[in-house]
């Protein structure tokens, strides 16, 4: 995972929350399967290509820009982009928060004196 803007944290957060969603259910009934795995995966692969795609990106333009020894500008055409205010809120929303937001669901779990001892 790329470093940048913070993603790698980001997303790892997102990764915990979605599997502590997909996971919590099966792993308490003792019933967990690679099907529940599999899913988690299903659901982070897309978010995650399309930052790890924006990352790899910017980086190969920095690298291109500091090995060719020029000054890079950004191109007219992004300047443009980004002078659309609904443009540029969206990058930034779509980099603070990802592709789409998670969240936390369902309500705490009770633990039994049975899985308090393993912990
Ligand atoms: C050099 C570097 C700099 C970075 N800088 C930033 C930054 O500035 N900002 C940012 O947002 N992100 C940054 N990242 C990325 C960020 O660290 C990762 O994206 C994030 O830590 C991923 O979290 P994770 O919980 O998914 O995985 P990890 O943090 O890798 O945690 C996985 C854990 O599982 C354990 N584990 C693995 N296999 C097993 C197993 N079989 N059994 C038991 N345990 C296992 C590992 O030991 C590890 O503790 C950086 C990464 C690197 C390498």
């Amino acid at each position: 995972m790329t470093p940048a803007a913070g993603s790698g944290i980001k997303y790892a957060i997102e990764d915990a929350v979605v599997a502590a969603n997909l996971l919590a259910a099966p792993l308490l009934a003792g019933r967990l399967r690679v099907e529940n795995l599999a899913e988690v995966q299903r659901r982070r692969e897309c978010p995650t290509r399309v930052i790890q795609a924006i990352g790899a990106f910017g980086l190969s333009r920095m690298g291109h820009s500091l090995r060719s020894g020029r000054q890079q500008t950004v191109p007219r055409f992004v300047r443009t982009l980004f002078g659309v205010r609904v443009f540029s809120k969206g990058v930034a929303r779509m980099l603070a928060f990802g592709l789409w937001r998670v969240h936390v669901q369902g309500e705490p779990v009770e633990r039994s004196a049975d899985q308090s001892a393993v912990a």
